[in-house]
């Protein structure tokens, strides 16, 4: 295994960090408790050293199941993270229960590495609001947690703001090479390494769609390559190209999935892709985001829909399964995550929403295409 120094501290952290927000499941949902602690194990074994879990993985049984594994092995062999959920959080108190409730969970005196979950302009607000900085700082005084981080969901405005408004030793945010100029993107990275903070890369496989059912436009850019390497192993070598990114967290369902990862991380190195290789990223990136059907930016300004359409989520769902080439598994999400009476089939065609659009779209236009599209099943 490959290890990276966290900025600021002399703790060496795996190039590969295991996220627990995919574990493999039983039938009734719930944790296949083994098949993790498996998991858990060989990571271990194979020297991975971190292990990213939060207060609502797998409705809380994430913690439960970590907590298990540290209560029966030796806690100074890896570092746990976990984080706050700030979206709970409603008055000062809140933030030292859920932190009590978790160390009882991960049956643990201390966390390591210990993030402000999913923050947005509005829950950075809150958090200030709610004196939540403050109370991080005195819970590392007090041991319960040793270093201070966030992750983060928003454009790379707002991470700037919220990098440079608390002492942070690291954060974490979506970063891989389709995303570059997306969130906090390579501004972000580039700002983190600038602030010296821990880097903690997370999707760098984009959930897994950057290496499922790749489209052919796309597998023709990377046959330029000069390197044979495997989508899994593209995007992680891109994520590790980067000498600032202290660990790049990947969400294993599997302990195939969990070997191969390990397999790549044992010669992950900083500066291997030359520029011609940098290249071929960048024309992928480009080649995935013509493919965007709808050119939604997902800023909200046509909303409220009268009639209740979401539709930026619809534009997001449609957007990502035509560039993905991934149909189904968007189908799926769409009718899982957009409630029936806000899909796009529900657009009456009134026009509302049409002069507030910033990117002139003709949203009816493309309501229609969009309600086709996943009405059928063909891909
Ligand atoms: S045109 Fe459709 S999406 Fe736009 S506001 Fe009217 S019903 Fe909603
Ligand atoms: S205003 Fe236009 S670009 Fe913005 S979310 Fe609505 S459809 Fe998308």
């Amino acid at each position: 295994m490959k290890y990276r120094k966290m900025p600021g501290s002399p703790e060496r952290l795996s190039a590969l960090g295991l996220g627990l927000m995919r574990l493999p499941t039983a039938k009734d949902g719930k944790i296949d408790e083994p098949r993790v602690l498996e998991m858990l194990q060989y990571a271990v074994d194979n020297g991975v050293n971190y292990f990213d879990t939060a207060w609502v993985y797998h409705r809380g049984e994430s913690e439960q199941v970590l907590g298990k594994f540290v209560a029966q092995n030796d806690r100074s062999k890896f570092y746990i993270a976990t984080k706050l959920p700030c979206w709970m959080v409603k008055q000062e108190s809140d933030a030292a229960d859920y932190l009590e409730k978790q160390l009882e969970k991960l049956q643990t005196d201390y966390i390591d590495y210990y993030l402000l979950h999913s923050l947005h302009d509005t829950a950075w607000k809150e958090m200030r609001r709610l004196k939540v900085p403050a109370w991080l700082e005195k819970a590392r005084s007090d041991g319960k947690i040793r270093h201070i981080g966030f992750s983060f969901h928003d454009k790379y405005p707002v991470f700037k703001k919220i990098v440079n408004g608390f002492d942070w030793e690291f954060c974490q945010f979506m970063f891989n090479y389709l995303d570059t100029h997306y969130q906090a993107g390579l501004n972000g990275y580039r700002l983190a390494v600038e602030k010296c903070l821990g880097v903690i890369a997370m999707e760098p496989l984009r959930g897994g769609k950057l290496v499922q059912s790749i489209p052919l436009d796309i597998e023709s850019v990377w046959k330029k390559s000069s390197h044979a390497w495997t989508p899994v192993q593209r995007a992680l070598n891109w994520v590790w190209d980067h000498p600032g990114c202290t660990v790049a967290l990947s969400g294993m369902s599997s302990l195939e999935q969990l070997q191969e990862n390990v397999r790549l991380a044992n010669s992950a190195k900083a500066g291997l892709l030359d520029e011609k290789e940098l290249k071929i990223y960048n024309r992928a990136r480009l080649e995935y985001l013509r493919r965007i059907p709808v050119p939604c930016s997902e800023c909200g300004y046509c909303l409220p829909c009268p009639h209740k359409v979401a539709i930026p989520e619809v534009f997001g769902h449609y957007n990502e399964a035509v560039m993905f080439n991934q149909k189904r598994r968007h189908k799926q999400e769409y009718l899982a995550w957009i409630p029936e009476d806000s899909r796009a089939d529900k657009c009456v065609n009134c026009g509302a929403c049409v002069p507030k659009c910033t990117q002139q779209i003709n949203i009816p236009e493309r309501m229609k295409d969009v309600a086709k599209y996943f009405s059928e099943d063909k891909e």
